[in-house]
């Protein structure tokens, strides 16, 4: 019998069109491996009986030819996309048991095109976070561990469900959201392949507002090629997202195997921080190699505003969270502490809703956004924003096709290892993700390589607006001479 669940999405969709299995086969597959890897608390929520559901009729539908492009792939979905009928949470005790009556434009497009639910993936809560660490269900575990160790490592947030069910094999792909690196940053810890399209290229409607202006939706696989068939079906102009662009939606999936060559590949100085491990280095020179080696052009590259990007986007993204979060007061939705009057039942709620990341955004975002500082913070960040957006857009405009970084400056740290005194520690984490946000850039994390330790290293490609299909064709370059990387199962 084949092995169900460790095929790729495009392995899959063979299998199913010869009739080599059904999807209520793979489904159970997963749904299984779901149950035996419990330890890892990547699934909120799990839908064994919708996915049954929904595989018997892509089943029926497969046999009368009329499939769709996902059909009969089971998908975890980042529970901060609302699905109909099924609890929707963004991991905060302050939506409690919210069950949405609508589905998001992203996720309804993966069911269009005939994909199957598995369940709802863990998250920061509201997507604040880069370790998982902050969720109300408690933290997710990278399935990869340090050689000899078992220690238990973070996957990396706010996706860290799913980076962390996709390569422990519980799912074929998952949708994940990256506001300042979220999906990046959990595919760069966990040896998968994860995609940050451009702004406005996916729909943001019904996915739980962090950041309205860097929120973007998009997938996480195991491979470059799987990554870009799943783009396919997220992406795509929405009339009820007015930041959504109208423009053709291109098979993603041909850019994989096209010739690199000829193209001018940006590598940004300011990108070599002091103090980053040789091994991130090391593996950002071999990437270099491997993209010439495929007749790309490797130049130097200055974005000199760099350095402030990290502190002008823990500006922007907190003043515009504490505005998208004003919603949570208890009248409407999920959770309400009572009190004496209805200042009172708005204060218990939010204080005993929301936890102490969310709280402290909210407070530095109001803090930034007072009358008093209103200038001298949000307005300043938003400046440097756009000389952030300017120094990508000089480079572009001297001919460079795409911009090769590492994705972190390391690989993934321990449970409870960092951030508890000083949260700065955390966002750190960012640094090399934050400015593709900022700028509304397009940018893709692809394995590369291990540590010392034994654990997985990314490399990031940055496009050029709407130019994803570039960070498909090099994207694919980098895993042909990479390779694939699986944890040894221990859950
Ligand atoms: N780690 C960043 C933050 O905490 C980015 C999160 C995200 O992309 N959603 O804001």
């Amino acid at each position: 019998m084949t092995d169900l669940i460790s095929m790729t999405i495009a392995e899959a969709r063979n299998g199913l069109a010869n009739k080599s299995f059904t999807s209520l086969e793979l489904t159970d597959a997963h749904l299984a491996a779901i149950e035996a890897a419990r330890a890892l608390n990547a699934f909120v929520l799990e839908t064994p009986d919708k996915a049954r559901a929904m595989a018997r009729a892509i089943d029926a539908k497969i046999a009368k030819g009329e499939g769709g492009p996902l059909a009969g792939i089971p998908l975890g979905i980042k529970d901060l996309f609302a699905t109909k009928d099924v609890r929707t949470t963004a991991c905060s005790k302050i939506l409690g048991n919210f069950v949405p009556p609508y589905e998001s434009t992203v996720t309804s497009q993966l069911w269009r095109d005939g994909a199957v639910m598995l369940g709802k993936l863990n998250n920061d809560e509201f997507a604040m976070g880069s370790s998982n660490e902050t969720s109300c269900f408690g933290p997710v575990v990278n399935p990869w561990r340090r050689e000899g160790s078992n220690t238990a490592l973070v996957p990396g947030g706010s996706s860290g469900g799913s980076a962390s069910a996709v390569a422990a094999l519980l799912c074929m792909g998952a949708t994940a959201t990256d506001t300042g690196g979220s999906i990046r940053q959990p595919a760069a810890f966990t040896a998968t392949v994860g995609v940050k399209p451009t702004y406005g290229r996916c729909s943001r409607w019904g996915i739980v507002a962090f950041a309205s202006s860097l929120d973007q939706a998009g997938p996480i696989a195991r491979s470059t090629r799987d990554a870009a068939i799943l783009m396919r079906s997220m992406a795509g102009h929405d009339p009820k997202d007015t930041t959504s662009v109208d423009r053709a939606v291109p098979d993603y999936e041909a850019a994989i195997g096209k010739s690199v060559k000829g193209m001018k590949i940006g590598i940004p100085k300011e990108y070599r921080l002091d103090g980053m491990p040789a091994e991130v280095e090391k593996l950002w020179t071999e990437g270099a190699a491997w993209l010439k080696a495929a007749g790309a052009e490797l130049v130097e590259i200055s974005l000199p505003h760099t350095k402030y990007a990290l502190p002008a986007y823990y500006i922007v993204a907190p003043a515009e969270a504490s505005s998208n979060l004003a919603r949570y007061d208890g009248v409407r939705y999920g959770l309400r502490v009572p009190g004496r009057s209805i200042g009172e039942m708005y204060e218990n709620t939010r204080a005993e809703g929301f936890g102490d990341e969310v709280r402290r955004r909210v407070m530095i975002g109001t803090y930034v956004l007072s009358a008093g500082y209103y200038d001298a913070y949000y307005l300043r960040a938003q400046k440097v924003r756009t000389l952030i957006k300017k120094d990508f857009e000089d480079c572009f405009a001297k001919g460079v096709n795409a911009i090769l970084t590492p994705a972190t400056p390391s690989a993934a740290f321990g449970v409870g290892e960092k951030g508890g005194a000083d949260p700065v520690e955390m966002y750190l984490n960012d640094i090399f993700t934050v400015t593709v946000n900022m700028a509304g850039l397009p940018g893709i994390a692809v394995p590369a390589g291990k540590d010392a330790q034994g654990l997985p290293l990314g490399l990031q490609l940055i496009g050029r607006p709407f130019d994803e299909e570039t960070l498909f064709s090099l994207g694919e370059v980098v895993e042909q001479a990479a390779g694939r990387f699986t944890p040894a199962r221990w859950w």
